[in-house]
């Protein structure tokens, strides 16, 4: 897959790359007032602003519509920035590329289906614009990979992604879970592709944008996309999330930006002996792990042969007490240690209960 880096999409001032705006765009003077001031206290490298708002119920605000496009090319007009909003059907494309909007950005409740992906790729077929794709709602890291990939058919790679967290029935402090893991693995697999933190719809509170923010920085993430409103009380849509400017660029200028790769070879050095180190550790994590696994049959085929099922939940409990206990004494975090052992013991189970059905089998 051929993807074009962010530096020539845009010019950017320094990493992260920060887009903000309001959620949606409400009134000509709410946009103009906003981006005013986001580019008056500079480090904002985009506006964005919602004109077509996906709303999960209805009766609510569901956007402005075709007439807010122009408000948005006044602020690139007047304040020479970059604009983007979200495009969910085929004429929303040919609206915003009538209407010269530079970046369009696919919602989360879009990437979920292929047919609307495609259909919005097809519209792009020819045309040389970035797309950001936010990941689905739901944890499938395929579907997000696959609504990446159709843009990449139709021939666009001014391409990224946008991490905006993930609905989930766990209640946590976040409005979005997270699950880091997921774009984390997406950059293992697309290392090219840029990843774009959304911080506003993961937190849902405008107290956690920060910790969010620094938090994706730590990532190694390329930018944020920051929900910013002069009067974020009275905004027609996710008011709790949102920032005023001052507040954003407060954020961003405290935010810890650390580089992936060190600049001086002393620290290559000496990271490259550590790594070693690592390597060395994980060889025998993985031999003892096989060892484990040996035992493991061994005990499966003595259950096998005395009719006893793979799972006891009582010595599930016993080890896990023991393991974290242990776990405590080496300093080592009880949810890990937890996390780890359910991880080994469920492949021991599922070790033995294939080798029943195969002794079965056999008999
Ligand atoms: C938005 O950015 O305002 C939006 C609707 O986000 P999401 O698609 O991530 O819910
Ligand atoms: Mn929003």
């Amino acid at each position: 897959m051929k993807i074009a880096p962010l530096n020539s999409w845009m010019d950017i001032k320094e990493r992260p790359l920060v887009i903000a705006g309001p959620c949606s765009a409400e009134s000509e003077e709410q946009v103009y007032q906003i981006a005013k001031e986001l580019v008056a206290n500079g480090k904002v490298d985009a506006f964005r602003a919602g004109i077509w708002k996906p709303r999960t119920r209805p009766n609510t605000f569901e956007g402005v519509g075709l007439v807010g496009l122009p408000w948005m090319e006044r602020v690139k007009k007047d304040f020479g920035i970059p604009i983007t909003t979200e495009v969910a059907n085929a004429s929303h494309v040919e609206l915003a590329l009538k209407h010269n909007v530079d970046i369009l950005w696919i919602g989360a409740r879009t990437t979920v289906s292929p047919f609307a992906v495609q259909e919005i790729a097809d519209a792009l077929r020819g045309v040389d614009i970035p797309v950001m794709v936010k990941n689905p709602i739901n944890l499938d890291l395929a579907l997000w990979m696959g609504a990446i990939e159709r843009f990449s058919a139709v021939g666009l790679d001014k391409l990224a992604a946008i991490h905006r967290g993930f609905s989930s029935a766990e209640k946590t402090k976040y409005r979005n879970k997270p699950y880091w893991a997921i774009p984390i693995e997406l950059k293992r697999l697309m290392p090219e592709l840029p990843i774009i933190c959304d911080p506003s719809h993961i937190a849902g509170n405008r107290n956690l944008i920060g910790e969010v923010c620094q938090k994706a920085m730590d990532m190694n993430m390329d930018g944020v996309m920051v929900e910013t409103h002069i009067t974020p009380d009275k905004a027609l849509s996710d008011a709790a999330q949102q920032v005023t400017p001052k507040m954003l660029h407060d954020i961003i200028t405290h935010l810890q930006v650390r580089d992936a790769i060190g600049l001086n070879d002393g620290f290559e050095d000496e990271l490259n002996k550590l790594r070693n180190k690592i390597d060395q550790v994980d060889n025998d994590i993985l031999e003892m792990m096989h060892m484990r696994m040996n035992i493991v049959k061994q005990i499966g085929k003595l259950k096998s042969e005395n009719n006893v099922t793979p799972l006891q939940v009582g010595r599930m409990d016993a080890l896990m007490k023991d393991r974290l206990e242990k776990g405590k004494k080496f300093s080592l975090d009880p949810r890990f240690v937890e996390e780890l052992y359910h991880a080994i013991h469920t492949e021991s189970v599922r070790e033995q209960t294939r080798m029943m059905n195969d002794f079965k089998k056999e008999s």
